[in-house]
């Protein structure tokens, strides 16, 4: 008999974790929006934070020779163009790893946004989200630092945006630097990485970070996640990047490499079905691994 807990997706009092441990070994950013903690990273990469949600989603920018590169927009609870505009004079490209809503939540105060060309994400970026689509992460305890004064639960959306449809294998030339996207279906079937090769760091999006991995998301739009084709992507970037750094969208950034095999290796396990997981309210199941954990239905 499975273990039963309450919720496999946000524990009770999830911010007593923080603050994670990795932030102590980085160096923090002045910038001007409490709401954001910024780090900096190797390589030009800046790690724009909002640790007082209990997503605790990361955004991060990425300066080239001639551009910096946006990649995603956060919760829309902060203004994040803000902490950009503080942070680089570059002219900026914007591109989301995917198009849930703690990724796109500023998109709308861009010129133009880059998101994988799936109907989903494409429909998303067109209509927004509206206030019932996204309220369930207002509820209480969802953040422990106080919102931005200027943030309205009550009207909490996700605005449409400008984009730009992008395919497998974009390019994004930053001068001196490029990033190549790849589409890594799974958690979304409109989710991609990104890869710097010449500095060997891989932008996980949601596909990897070292929290609660997500296998389990339903949508009315398509855009909800398959297990099988999880594993089948954690199986191809595994073999891939194994000897990359990991930067990831949720909790802390960075992470090994071979972390992805063990990740795959995770969702072999889960296949095969011997693994001893929890059970919460929604019949949601909990598998826990060394350094993260996947929800399945
Ligand atoms: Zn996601």
């Amino acid at each position: 008999m499975p273990e039963k807990i309450a919720d496999a997706v946000q524990p009770d009092a999830w911010y007593e974790a923080l603050p994670r441990p990795q932030y102590a070994t980085l160096e923090a950013v002045e910038q001007p929006d409490p709401w954001f903690s910024v780090y900096r990273l190797p390589c030009d990469v800046y790690a724009i934070y909002e640790p007082g949600h209990f997503q605790e989603v990361i955004s991060y920018l990425v300066l080239g020779g001639e551009k910096a590169l946006l990649i995603d927009t956060g919760m829309g609870m902060g203004n994040i163009k803000k902490v950009v505009d503080f942070l680089t004079d570059k002219p900026l490209v914007v591109v989301n790893t995917h198009s849930h809503f703690d990724h796109i939540g500023c998109n709308w105060m861009f010129e133009k946004v880059h998101i994988y060309n799936h109907p989903g994400a494409i429909r998303r970026m067109k209509e927004g989200l509206t206030h019932q689509e996204v309220e369930d992460n207002l509820k209480p305890g969802s953040n422990w630092i106080p919102y931005p004064d200027d943030f309205v639960p009550e009207e909490y959306a996700i605005k449409p945006c400008n984009y730009q449809p992008i395919e497998n294998g974009h390019q994004f030339d930053l001068g001196g630097r490029v990033l190549t996207a790849f589409n890594t279906p799974g958690h979304s079937p409109d989710s991609i990485m990104l890869a710097d090769d010449a500095n060997k760091l891989l932008f996980t999006g949601d596909t990897f970070y070292p929290a609660t991995l997500y296998a389990h998301l339903d949508s009315h739009d398509g855009l909800k996640s398959v297990i099988d084709t999880y594993k089948k992507t954690m199986e191809e970037v595994a073999a891939k990047y194994g000897d990359y750094t990991l930067i990831c969208s949720h909790n802390e950034p960075m992470r090994e490499g071979k972390t992805l095999g063990q990740v795959a290796d995770a969702f072999a396990a889960i296949e095969a079905g011997d693994l001893p997981y929890q059970e919460d309210e929604n019949h949601l199941k909990k598998y826990t691994f060394d350094g993260f954990c996947i929800v399945t239905l």
